[in-house]
């Protein structure tokens, strides 16, 4: 894409309100805007890695079984009641409105009610477990506080997946692998190395939960972690973990700051019941499905990315969820001769299929390569009268800021490879 015909721009300063440095460097660089407290719009270039982070969920949620759906937002009444769910004084994040027909209507918070109703269409007997289903979908919450940038919003997407089981054995496999595919998708999107499968509070069915925390002082919450060993506790339920049991002393945990990027837990048949969702097993004999629901936040978890990965120039995208490959800038572009090279490079790269953003701009070279170091593409491809003259690109590593110079057949080499 040019970035001349981009609609959006930098800008030196983030809104005075905006403190979160996700927030504020997504805004600055044109990725997201904000249109009030807790809602923000996702700009082209946003738009490009929230749609990267999704497909990398998407992947690893298929590899596993999952069966993408959408459910809607609006939500009958009844069906939360029969889950005692609907009453205000017991969640407290309901946005709700009247219908023009009258009766009132909420926007969903979560969607396990949903899911379960309509899973009673297509689940009768044990044959027809387990499964699972999901969504990449808008989530309402009307939370207290709306902070931390995107990853604390009223309005958000959220992946949930829900799994069915007719057995405790089928539920803990489908729980395991739904762990497992979250720490390669925490890896693919370059945090992995600081996100923990942590201990959190379980509910009526299962002792503990699990969040995936990852390591940030921008967190919200609270963890002990004993990164030799990789296990991780929040500190809500850190009296209630035997430590011993997994192997570590108690004193080998070390308190840190982290943020919740997703969360599975245990559901056993509490929606199942209340709901009527139930199966006949091999014996003929009607039973509750067993339940388990299992949440990642791709906005959160762009923020994160974000705010762990960016130095002080700006933004450091993984290659894997980045609005492009390459940051192609043209300096000299009243140089007709210069602009043709770039041009020429430009058109034969994204015919190549490499994703291109080409500084295009009547622009100085200081303003160019400041937007780029802010935008964070991973690599940067510069074009000028010198480059020209030597007959090389010049080509930048964002995050290290290694540069090389390259003819044109090994740059191509190098871009085809990677892609
Ligand atoms: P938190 O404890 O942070 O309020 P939660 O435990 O209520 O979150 P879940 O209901 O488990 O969150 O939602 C699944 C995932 O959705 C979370 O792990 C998080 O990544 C994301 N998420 C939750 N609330 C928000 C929000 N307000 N804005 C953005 N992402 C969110
Ligand atoms: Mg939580």
């Amino acid at each position: 894409m040019r970035q001349s015909q981009l609609f959006t721009k930098t800008r030196k300063e983030a809104p005075g309100d905006e403190v979160a440095k996700n927030a504020q460097l997504l805004i600055r660089a044109g990725y997201i805007f904000k249109n009030m407290a807790g809602a923000y719009t996702f700009l082209p270039l946003g738009l490009r890695v929230m749609e990267n982070i999704n497909r990398i969920i998407r992947e690893e949620m298929n590899a596993i079984g999952g069966q993408e759906v959408h459910m809607p937002s609006l939500q009958d009444a009844s069906l939360w009641e029969k889950t005692g769910r609907w009453d205000d004084a017991t969640v407290d994040v309901w946005f709700k409105t009247e219908l023009a027909t009258g009766g009132e209507t909420g926007l969903a918070w979560t969607h396990e009610e949903v899911v379960t109703d309509l899973m009673r269409q297509y689940v009768a007997s044990y044959k027809d477990l387990p499964k699972a289903v999901y969504q990449i979908q808008t989530k309402f919450r009307n939370e207290k506080r709306a902070k931390s940038g995107i990853m604390r919003t009223r309005e958000f997407f959220m992946k949930d997946l829900y799994s069915f089981a007719a057995t405790e054995e089928q539920h803990s496999a489908l729980y395991e692998a739904c762990a497992e595919a979250y720490m390669r998708i925490f890896d693919r999107v370059g945090i992995g190395h600081k996100t923990y499968k942590t201990f959190a509070s379980g509910g009526a069915f299962s002792k503990f939960s699990h969040e995936f925390q990852t390591l940030a002082e921008a967190g919200e919450d609270v963890v002990y972690v004993n990164e030799e060993k990789g296990i991780a506790v929040n500190e809500e339920v850190m009296q209630e973990v035997d430590l011993t049991e997994l192997g570590a002393a108690p004193n080998t945990f070390e308190k840190r700051k982290s943020i919740e990027v997703g969360n599975i837990f245990s559901l056993g048949t509490r929606f199942s019941e209340a709901l009527g969702l139930t199966f006949k097993d091999e014996a003929g004999t009607e039973r509750p499905v067993i339940m388990g629901c299992y949440g990642i936040g791709p906005a959160r978890t762009m923020g994160t990315i974000v705010d762990l990965l960016a130095d002080e120039k700006g933004i450091i995208w993984p290659e894997s969820i980045a609005p492009f490959a390459v940051h192609l800038i043209a300096l000299n572009t009243d140089d007709a001769e210069v602009r043709d090279w770039a041009d020429g490079l430009y058109t034969s790269l994204k015919a190549a299929g490499v994703e291109v953003l080409y500084d295009d701009r009547d622009a100085r070279p200081g303003e160019k390569f400041a937007d780029s170091d802010l935008i964070g593409i991973p690599y940067r491809v510069v074009v000028s009268r010198k480059t020209k003259e030597e007959g090389k690109f010049e080509l930048v590593v964002r995050q290290t800021g290694e540069v090389r110079y390259l003819a044109e057949a090994e740059l191509f080499d190098d871009f085809t490879k990677a892609s």
